[in-house]
């Protein structure tokens, strides 16, 4: 199998039947193998019903749908776990990601890329969605190391081997490209078409910034110290220490306000002592947790 598709679909039903023509369409003209994954996330809609009859038409739709709405990420995730091509599309449901993009990115995988994800340059979403976007995407730049001017566009192509490593599960669908390159896979950014929604409405409100910088702490904090958390905490937990020590030092001396000093030093202490501990306690998890499958580093080549 040369191209598998995986399409998260959350009532999704106005747009199905184009999206599956359109792909058609493209893939008629690259004459290469392909499967279609339609991952219904417990749609309330006829869409299950419509991906039913593509499927009953046509042999290469294939659909795997959820008991209840688990989200995007898992509906990611089971896509990854069932394709079979050797590059993996991953794209929205609602057409705003164009399929005559197709041999762009195809073009940019096999010049050697593991990731290609696509940029909507020229982005047709409201004010109120592009701005916080905006920070978003300058945000996780800057913490993971990794410029792209878009990490949460839906429209990606991966190689197989990318798609085995990464886990994708709460809502990390966002920071895939992050999580490519810590792993040392070599992703890219293609500008592609962007399009208005028509049907239905966007599942994704303001929230998703919310939850989506909290996640980002935890996938910066997951990429450097998910195997030594006391380097992280002990160390805070140590300079927390010497500040208290230090604050008590000013507040012994008998001027103004030094019980402040001597009350803000006490707490100093007390946080630095607890931050090493749970520093250590976190250790003993590590220690005690190390799945055997779910390795940090990731080997291209054995000899
Ligand atoms: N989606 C999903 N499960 C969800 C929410 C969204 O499978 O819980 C799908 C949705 O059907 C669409 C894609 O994820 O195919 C992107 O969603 P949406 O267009 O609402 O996001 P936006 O374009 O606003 O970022
Ligand atoms: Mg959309």
């Amino acid at each position: 199998m040369d191209i598998s598709f995986v399409i998260p679909v959350y009532n999704e039903e106005g747009d199905l039947l184009q999206l599956h023509s359109e792909i058609t369409a493209q893939m008629a003209r690259l004459g290469r193998s392909y499967e279609i994954y339609f991952i219904d996330d417990g749609s309330t809609d006829s869409s299950l019903a419509l991906i039913k009859k593509l499927s009953g038409e046509d042999g290469h739709v294939r659909c795997v749908s959820f008991r209840r709405n688990f989200g995007k990420s898992e509906a990611l995730s089971a896509g990854f776990r069932r394709v079979t091509g050797k590059y993996v599309f991953t794209m929205d449901a609602d057409l705003q990601d164009d399929p005559s993009e197709i041999p762009a990115f195809l073009a940019m995988m096999e010049e050697g890329y593991d990731l290609v994800s696509g940029w909507k340059k020229e982005r047709h979403d409201p004010l109120e969605k592009r701005l916080p976007s905006k920070l978003f995407n300058a945000t996780v730049s800057w913490m993971t190391g990794l410029k792209l001017h878009d990490f949460n566009c839906g429209f990606k192509c991966y190689t197989k081997e990318c798609t085995e490593e990464l886990d994708v599960y709460g809502e990390r669908h966002r920071f895939m490209p992050a999580l490519a390159n810590e792993r040392g896979f070599r992703v890219g950014e293609l500008a592609v078409n962007h399009r208005a929604r028509i049907h239905g409405k966007s599942k994704f409100g303001l929230e998703r910034y919310a939850r989506g910088f909290l996640d980002l702490l935890t996938v910066s904090f997951l990429a450097t110290y998910a195997r030594r958390p006391a380097h992280l905490l002990g160390g805070l937990g140590f300079l927390s220490l010497a500040l208290g020590v230090l604050s008590f030092i000013v507040g012994i001396f008998p001027f103004r306000f030094n019980h402040l000093f001597l009350f803000l030093g006490s707490a100093l202490l007390v946080f630095g002592g607890l931050s090493v501990l749970l520093g250590l306690l976190a250790e003993l998890v590590v220690a005690r947790s190390r799945a055997p499958q779910k390795t940090i580093h990731s080997v291209k080549e054995e000899f």
